[in-house]
């Protein structure tokens, strides 16, 4: 092992870390059940509960090897719970918890620990001393940087060979990315298992009721002038996938915003809905918002119609009412919607 227990502690996601957790690790058993585990079950579920209310799993004491030995071990603790609470906004929020806290504390690291994290996630980077600056392979610059940003765009970079030179502190929001991507995909591949169930019963119904709280807040809010319930059922699916923090191809977020834009709504409205998604980012929603809205160019983009939206995929064909069989334009069926209800008064 390289590493000291504190490193591992700090990024349980690295090679060095799994290597402890196999060499050193109790059986499931102990882990699950054992009593000098209590801690490390404890800060898994703390890490849960810091990611969907702060972003960040949170820091606590690693002051004692003890104190380190329980904080690697409440990682895999807190995957497995979130893998079984079963719902994708949560497993999202939790892996942005993850990778922002690891973003904070790679802010502090030396510009070497930071090539040899990069590589570990399939950054491939070269650190060049003399000049104090990292060179990173363009293809991972551009599967990770947020190029809605001036700075971030290729144009404003200088590249050379191939490579894209940044600064020490870039690299670590190239790594924030990737290893949010990295968490999600794991936690999508695994299933939930028999024991963890048992054992974190209780908070995983917890868990499961907060997800159904937020949820259901967010269906019941009114935003302006819009009301959920009169959505078409394709607007309906794009909101709650995106609030779920399912992947949302693009043309069904040009759809929904356009729409949304139709209706009125400010672009701080629209933000407000987008808020909800756990992996909301303000100002490279609002960047896409106002470009589609027309208040960042010259063009404003009208909402497609259902056979447009068909075209798409995004016509929830199975989901279609009797309504949406009378009009064409998802805009009339949520105006017909509120005159349904105003001739019903
Ligand atoms: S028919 Fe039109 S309004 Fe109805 S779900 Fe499809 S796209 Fe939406």
């Amino acid at each position: 092992m390289v590493r000291d227990l504190s490193t591992l502690a700090k990024y349980p996601f690295l090679n060095d870390t799994k290597q402890f957790i196999k060499e050193n690790g109790p059986s499931i058993n102990e882990l699950l059940e054992g009593l000098f585990y209590e801690r490390a079950r404890t800060i898994g579920i703390e890490r849960l509960d810091n990611a969907f209310k702060n972003g960040d799993v949170g820091n606590r004491s690693l002051a004692s090897n003890t104190d380190r030995i329980m904080e690697i071990f409440s990682y895999p603790i807190a995957r497995m719970v979130a893998v079984s609470v079963g719902n994708n906004y949560f497993k999202r929020r939790y892996a942005l918890g993850e990778a922002i806290h690891a973003y904070k504390n790679l802010l502090n690291e030396r510009p070497n620990f930071l090539v040899d994290v990069s590589k570990e996630l399939n950054i491939y980077t070269e650190y060049l001393e003399n000049l104090g600056i990292i060179k990173v392979f363009f293809k991972d610059y551009l599967r990770y940087a947020p190029t809605r940003y001036k700075k971030w765009k290729m144009v404003n970079r200088d590249m050379d060979d191939g490579y894209v030179k940044i600064s020490i502190r870039d690299i670590t929001r190239l790594i924030l990315e990737s290893l949010r991507i990295r968490i999600e995909k794991e936690l999508d591949s695994r299933k939930s298992n028999k024991t963890i169930e048992k054992v974190f019963s209780s908070e995983i119904k917890r868990f499961k009721e907060i997800v159904n709280v937020h949820r259901k807040k967010i269906e019941e809010a009114p935003v302006g002038k819009l009301s959920y319930e009169k959505l078409p059922p394709c607007m309906k699916d794009i909101l709650t996938a995106i609030q779920a923090g399912e992947n949302v191809p693009h043309m069904g977020r040009f759809a929904l915003v356009s729409f949304l834009n139709s209706l009125q709504l400010s672009t701080n409205e629209i933000l407000k809905i987008f808020s909800n998604a756990p992996d909301y980012q303000e100002e490279r929603t609002r960047y896409q918002v106002e470009h589609i809205t027309g208040s960042s160019s010259s063009t404003s983009y009208k909402s497609p119609g259902c056979d447009k939206m068909r075209t798409y995929g995004i016509c929830p064909v199975e989901k279609m009412d009797e309504l949406c069989r009378e009009i064409r334009h998802p805009l009339s069926y949520y105006s017909a919607k509120w005159k349904k209800e105003k001739n019903k008064k």
